[in-house]
């Protein structure tokens, strides 16, 4: 089935979110004053991604970088989860990375995903819906998902995470 018009737009937009965040990632490198640290591994791409996060008292997350090797989608869903997740409660984030994960494989629309998430975390979500392109290439989804697996594995304490268990 050929897309059209309106579905052909929203494409491109998705495309050129993920190669600008591809390009130029946000938020690379190490918090230093960590509370946690997660190293996750993609063996089927071969990407790695290493999270660092800090939390304030009140479980929020106060700071959050990351360091990437891998393809493009991989490095695009790191950066824009840096900047999705900042300033969110570990609960909050758990609720988008399910969301995430929701987009990215499962077929929700996005009416259904806002009711899940309210209406502050889907605005949150805005950006993210880029990578729901990744959903017809189930290889795919798990570059994009890995950075909020590792993200995940980081707020519980686990040193590592992979896309395959
Ligand atoms: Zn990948």
């Amino acid at each position: 089935m050929q897309p059209d018009g309106q579905d052909q737009d929203l494409l491109s937009l998705y495309q050129s979110i993920i190669l600008d965040h591809g390009k130029s990632p946000r938020n690379t490198g190490r918090v230093e004053r960590h509370d946690c640290s997660s190293e996750g591994r993609n063996p089927l791409c071969g990407d790695r991604v290493t999270v660092t996060a800090a939390l304030d008292e009140s479980d929020i997350l106060t700071d959050l970088k990351f360091d990437a090797k891998g393809c493009a989608i991989s490095i695009a869903s790191a950066s824009m989860m840096t900047e999705a997740a900042k300033g969110l409660t570990t609960d909050e984030v758990q609720r988008i990375s399910d969301a995430v994960r929701i987009l990215c494989i499962e077929k929700f629309s996005g009416e259904d995903i806002n009711g899940f998430l309210g209406e502050t975390l889907s605005a949150r979500l805005e950006s993210l819906r880029a990578l729901s392109g990744v959903r017809q290439f189930p290889t795919r989804a798990k570059c994009a998902l890995l950075p909020w697996q590792t993200l995940m594995a980081c707020i519980q304490g686990n040193s590592t995470a992979s896309t395959e268990r």
